[in-house]
């Protein structure tokens, strides 16, 4: 009984203090009349929760948080914004690392794309499905799922939003073979800068479509994609083999991805790898994969300059294929170079192998290095200096101890549209090379923060034409030198669907004149 009053007490005492903190904050004059089906807070724990992102290396606390029910009420916020310049930011999931997704002036809306919406349809007779921007890839899975259906091209981590990785790539083991997740999109609904509701696709409104895709919230709010569904396999066998010499290890991933668009039987189907300079890392994070049972220690395999390069491929399988899937992983195992007796296999259903980062995620979360900063690092390296950056980065720059995974995996240019926003470097293949570190005190998150500007050196003085994926910059110049060619382009677009410059200014690409 004592309890339960006490519980009382502290319920009351919490609602009162929420009250007095939420009182004095109003919502806008400019969205005092917009009328919406869904909600705008002014709550102050609700600003708080769109003040930071996954990064936590960013704050920019938002005048108001709107929850829309439906496509018309983006728009409307949109529209009020547009016509007093108002910044508005859709968020997604909140999962951008340098406050893609935050308010950093004075006054501006949040739109909180996560609830509402009109969720997830499937189209079995299309094989497609239709999805609200907000909607997260876990529940596009799950939903498409009982169809026995999927989409081809993921992410690594299915706990991010639609709208928010089609605004990038959306890129993994698939990309060398479907493209990156823009490339499999049939159709979107945006509400441009202007506050127009437009649908588009390769043939209606096209040059909006391609504007979105990759463009980084720049051109319109995704509230509706049309994406590819293919039949969805039931398991995956999950491979690990290590390499002690990087050239070996870059000629196979690159012979595995050149077979993309090869029947089933004759490729892999997932393709990515990472780099090992820190032997706790590997038997940690990401990975129950190695340990207990297969624990790896580098010194005894002799890894060249204290460095270990894993491949990781996997190989979907049915009922009807169970029996020959190891012989057709055989077939391809041999042609490969590696370290003869580090092959690692798993076999999972499909959902665990998809959603497999999340499992690393309840760990971290269960010892509180979830929500901690994250100094993440994203670089499409062309294939012609992987091998400088490796000597300079992996064997050079980064010392022993790396503060999280580093995946290196090769992608075919060939199969991203040149004509969507996003931007890769010149050559046909190019790697991504990611340093997904996490920093548990202020010191490591300045020793990784300049051992970042350190990589970014390097590449620029060796001259190796690297482009940011995710990318970050503060200056309108170093946006336009990320852009290249392609800058003329995204600014023309940006003056005819954002002309007022009010969309996702977190990105810090133009200025924003209230
Ligand atoms: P947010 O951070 O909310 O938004 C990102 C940007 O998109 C902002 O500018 C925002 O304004 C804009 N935006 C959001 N929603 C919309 C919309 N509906 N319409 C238009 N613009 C919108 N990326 C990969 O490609 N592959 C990976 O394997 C991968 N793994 C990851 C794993 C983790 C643990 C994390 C934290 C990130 C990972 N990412 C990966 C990066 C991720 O794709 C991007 O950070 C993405 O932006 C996050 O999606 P979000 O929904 O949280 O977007």
């Amino acid at each position: 009984m004592a309890v339960n009053n006490n519980n009382k007490l502290l319920l009351i005492t919490f609602a009162i203090c929420r009250l007095i903190v939420t009182v004095g904050l109003t919502v806008l004059p400019e969205l005092l009349d917009v009328g919406l089906e869904g909600r705008l807070s002014v709550d102050t724990w609700e600003l708080e929760a769109a003040s930071v992102d996954f990064g936590r290396l960013s704050r920019g606390v938002p005048s108001e948080v709107v929850h829309p029910a439906t496509a018309e009420d983006v728009a409307r916020v949109v529209k009020a914004a547009f016509e007093s310049a108002l910044a508005v930011s859709a968020r997604g999931h909140g999962h951008s690392i340098n406050g893609q997704a935050l308010i950093r002036e004075k006054k501006g809306v949040v739109i909180e794309m996560g609830k509402g919406g009109s969720g997830v349809r499937v189209c079995e007779k299309g094989m497609y499905v239709d999805v609200w921007g907000g909607e997260l890839w876990i529940e596009v899975l799950s939903a498409t799922l009982e169809y026995g259906l999927a989409p081809m091209s993921w992410t690594d981590y299915l706990y991010l939003s639609v709208g928010g990785t089609l605004s990038n790539a959306g890129i993994s083991g698939q990309t060398f073979n479907h493209g990156p997740q823009i490339t499999n999109v049939y159709e979107l609904d945006v509400v441009t800068g202007k506050g127009e509701l437009v649908t588009c696709s390769e043939d209606r409104n096209s040059e909006l479509f391609h504007a979105v895709l990759g463009g980084l919230g720049q051109f319109g709010i995704i509230t509706r994609a049309r994406i590819a569904l293919e039949p969805a396999p039931r398991r995956v066998r999950w491979i690990r083999v290590l390499y002690s010499n990087f050239g070996r290890f870059c000629e196979d991933q690159e012979y595995l991805i050149s077979l993309h668009g090869k029947p089933g039987r004759e490729r892999f189907d997932y393709v990515e790898g990472f780099v090992i300079v820190d032997e706790g890392l590997i038997n940690n994070w990401r990975s129950s994969f190695f340990s207990p049972s297969n624990p790896v220690n580098i010194t005894s395999l002799n890894a060249d300059g204290g460095v270990l390069y894993c491949l990781e491929i996997t190989k979907n399988y049915d009922q009807e294929n169970a029996d020959s899937v190891d012989e057709e992983i055989q077939g391809l195992l041999k042609k490969l170079h590696f370290i003869s007796t580090s092959v690692f296999t798993s076999d999972l259903p499909y959902v665990d192998f998809l959603d497999r980062v999340h499992k690393a995620e309840l760990k971290l979360r269960s010892k509180g290095l979830w929500d901690v900063p994250h100094p993440w690092l994203n670089l499409f390296v062309p294939k012609s200096r992987i091998k400088d950056f490796d000597k300079g980065v992996f064997k050079g720059i980064l010392g022993n101890k790396t503060s999280g995974p580093i995946l290196i995996y090769p992608m075919n240019k060939s199969k991203w549209d040149p004509r969507s926003s996003v931007v890769t470097p010149e050559e046909d293949v190019f790697y991504l090379v990611a340093f997904l570190r996490s920093a548990l005190d202020t010191e490591t998150l300045e020793y990784l923060t300049n051992q970042n500007r350190q990589i970014l050196r390097f590449c620029h003085g060796s001259e190796i034409k690297v482009k940011q994926y995710l990318p970050h910059y503060t200056t309108q110049q170093e946006w336009m030198d990320h852009f290249g060619d392609k800058w003329t382009q995204f600014n023309a677009r940006k003056m005819q669907f954002d002309p007022r410059r009010i969309l996702a200014t977190g990105q810090q690409i133009f200025q924003f004149h209230p």
